[in-house]
């Protein structure tokens, strides 16, 4: 059976793409909310030339996925940033749209269709799991979508995004937690062990994998950071 099986999104094109540069592949997924009072004002919005704005797919509170924009076309979604030293993500990404006003639950039915189409996108792809990312890790301090309201813990319990092995502690070191923040691909300067100096990397770490910490860089921050840059070890 292919995992593809029962994928049959709604076309609703978008004039809002042009062509990845270079022909590159899709390497990345970018995972946003729509931050719209309905999905349908976030229909309006993606598809109108005058926002210059789009993604590939777009997926309704109820779990209906429409298509904007081809797979090998490049939308407009991830704007200004970067990942793994890469700047022009929308040459190298997908990016899904999660009809969110921003500070509402996920629907149980909408991240059913977000697995379907992630599913869908590592298969056609090749795309594995640690390039699977939200908004916010690659424009940190801009943009904050996905938002504390995602559960990443739940993709992960599906193979569906990175997570920590287990809760483990470490000493804390502000230059090392921004050097290991990198290596998973995280873009932020290193101004060595000032604390308050990594606030916006901090905050956008904590809420893809640790939502409920509060306070200054500390030991379980470190460890955390540890367990996903070395998992393989
Ligand atoms: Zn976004």
């Amino acid at each position: 059976m292919s995992s593809s099986q029962g994928f049959k999104p709604e076309w609703l094109p978008s004039p809002n793409f042009n062509a990845r540069k270079n022909n590159q592949k899709p390497r990345f997924i970018v995972i946003h909310y729509t931050a719209m009072d309905t999905c349908e004002a976030a229909i309006g919005r993606l598809c109108t030339p005058l926002h210059e704005v789009s993604c590939h797919y777009l997926i309704s509170g109820k779990g209906m996925v429409y298509q904007l924009v081809k797979e090998n076309e490049r939308a407009w979604h991830a704007g200004a940033g970067e990942w793994k030293g890469l700047e022009d993500l929308n040459s190298h990404s997908i990016g899904i749209e999660l009809a969110n006003q921003g500070n509402h639950p996920y629907a149980l039915p909408q991240i059913y269709s977000l697995e379907a189409v992630l599913r869908h996108l590592m298969s056609t792809w090749a795309i594995p799991i640690h390039n699977i990312i939200g908004h916010s890790d690659m424009a940190i301090g801009r943009k904050f979508d996905p938002g504390y309201k995602f559960d990443w813990r739940a993709l992960a319990l599906n193979n569906l995004s990175i997570w920590p092995k287990k809760e483990t502690s470490e000493a804390v070191n502000v230059s090392e937690f921004v050097s290991l923040a990198k290596a998973l691909g995280y873009s932020f300067p290193n101004r060595g062990s000032d604390k308050g100096s990594i606030k916006p990397l901090l905050e956008c770490f904590r809420a893809r994998f640790r939502p409920w910490a509060r306070g200054e860089l500390n030991s379980l921050d470190m460890g955390c950071v540890h367990s996903l840059v070395f998992q393989d070890e």
